[in-house]
This record gives structure tokens, sequence and C-alpha cells, in this order.
């Protein structure tokens, strides 16, 4: 099975992928987490992409699709894939429907009015862990590997309305390009918990598969 991830930043796209990697043993790509890592390897990538990550805009399609188009091309997504943050606008959908076949889109549905808190209260770990500081009660560490929790560089109010703004125009059209296409699943989290939300997600898989 092949997924699509959709939902505002903040939405949680990032932690139910990651327990859905562990359940179905789909392989998780985020175009998030390669811009960082090329980023942080000072790549030339990761100098394009930087200045629009930091704007809060989407990073130029070309470079994007690239990126998702060859990383499609290993051989361990064979087996299902899930992508998280990709596609980000109509074009990116578009291409990404000429080079894979998508399967579903789960959409993960959140108010906006908790989005500030949410991106502005995570801490991560480069392990992929993400946690709130509402929750993390002083903790500075990775409950999952022990390193030292940071914030992104994007996680500040000034990035996170361009975020949101971003995702309203250019964003938020594929929950219609997906519904046409008969593949849309759409959770609606309000107050839940990323278990219960996973809960909701994985009910609606399994009932496609009967
Ligand atoms: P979030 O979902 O919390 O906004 P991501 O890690 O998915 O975080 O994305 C961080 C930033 O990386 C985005 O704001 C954007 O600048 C860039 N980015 C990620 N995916 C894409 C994409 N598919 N197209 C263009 N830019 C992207
Ligand atoms: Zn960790």
């Amino acid at each position: 099975m092949n997924i699509v991830l959709l939902g505002a930043p903040g939405a949680g796209k990032g932690t139910q992928a990651a327990l859905l990697e562990e359940k179905y043993g789909l392989v998780h790509i985020s175009t998030g987490d390669i811009f960082r890592a090329n980023i942080k390897g000072g790549t030339p990538i990761g100098k394009v992409a930087k200045s629009y990550i930091d704007a809060g805009k989407l990073v130029p399609d070309e470079v994007t699709c690239d990126i998702v188009k060859d990383r499609l091309t290993r051989d361990d997504v064979k087996s299902g894939f899930m992508l998280d943050g990709f596609p980000r606008n109509l074009f990116q959908a578009e291409e990404l429907d000429k080079f894979a076949r998508i399967d579903v889109c789960v959409n993960i549905s959140v108010d906006f009015s908790l989005i500030m808190d949410r991106i502005c209260g995570r801490r991560v770990c480069s392990c992929g862990a993400s946690y709130h500081i509402s929750s993390l009660g002083g903790r500075t560490t990775c409950e999952k590997c022990g390193k030292p929790l940071y914030q992104r560089a994007d996680d500040n109010p000034e990035t996170v309305g361009a975020r949101l703004e971003t995702y309203k125009t250019q964003t938020a059209p594929l929950i219609d390009y997906y519904k046409a296409q008969g593949k849309l699943l759409t959770v609606e989290c309000g107050n839940a918990t990323p278990a219960e939300v996973f809960a909701m997600i994985c009910g609606k898989l399994d009932g496609l598969n009967k």
C-alpha cells in the first residue's frame, strides 16, 4: 500500500507516520526531513532549501519532485511507502501521479487554532521523535534514545503564520484532488491524543482491505 499523508503543519503527520511505519512496515519518506538533513550536511540542495524553509514557503517544485522521484527508485519502497509532506501543491500531486501509484490519501484534519501552540511548543530529536513542552515536565532529552531535544529553526511564530498560509492556499486543495480520485480518508482529530488518532487511521485503513 502506498499512502500520502496530508495535513496542515503541526497536524501530527510525522508522529502518525512513525506509528504506521511500525505497524504496517511502510517506508516513511518525509521531504521536510530530507531537506533538514541536506541543510545539516551543507549540500547544494540544503543551501537552496534553507531560505524557503526559513520563510515558510515551499521549496521549488523541480528540486522537490526530483528528490521524491529519486527516492522512490530505491528497492525498499516496493512493499509500500508513506509520503509525509509531499505532495504539497497541485503541480506536485500531478507529477507524483506520473511516477508512482498512490492507493490512499490519509488527511489528518486539525483545528487551525491549535496549530500555533503545537508547533511553537514542539521539541524534536534527531531520531525522529517529537514532543510538546507541556508533556515533557522539564525533560530536555529524548525518551526513546536519550539524545538532547531541540527546537526546529522554522518552529517560531513568524514562520508558522506563513506556513499555515502556504498550507491553506496551496496544499488544502489537494483534499479535493484525492477526493475526486476516490482515495481520500479523512480523520477528524478534535482533541484526540496521538494514540487515538492512530487508532482512527488504522480503523479506516483496515476497513479498506475488507
Ligand atoms: P511541517 O509539516 O511541520 O510544516 P515539514 O517538515 O513537512 O514540516 O516541512 C518543513 C518545510 O520544508 C516546509 O515549510 C517547506 O518549506 C519545506 N517542504 C517540505 N516538503 C515540501 C514540499 N513537498 N514542497 C516544497 N517544500 C517542502
Ligand atoms: Zn530520540
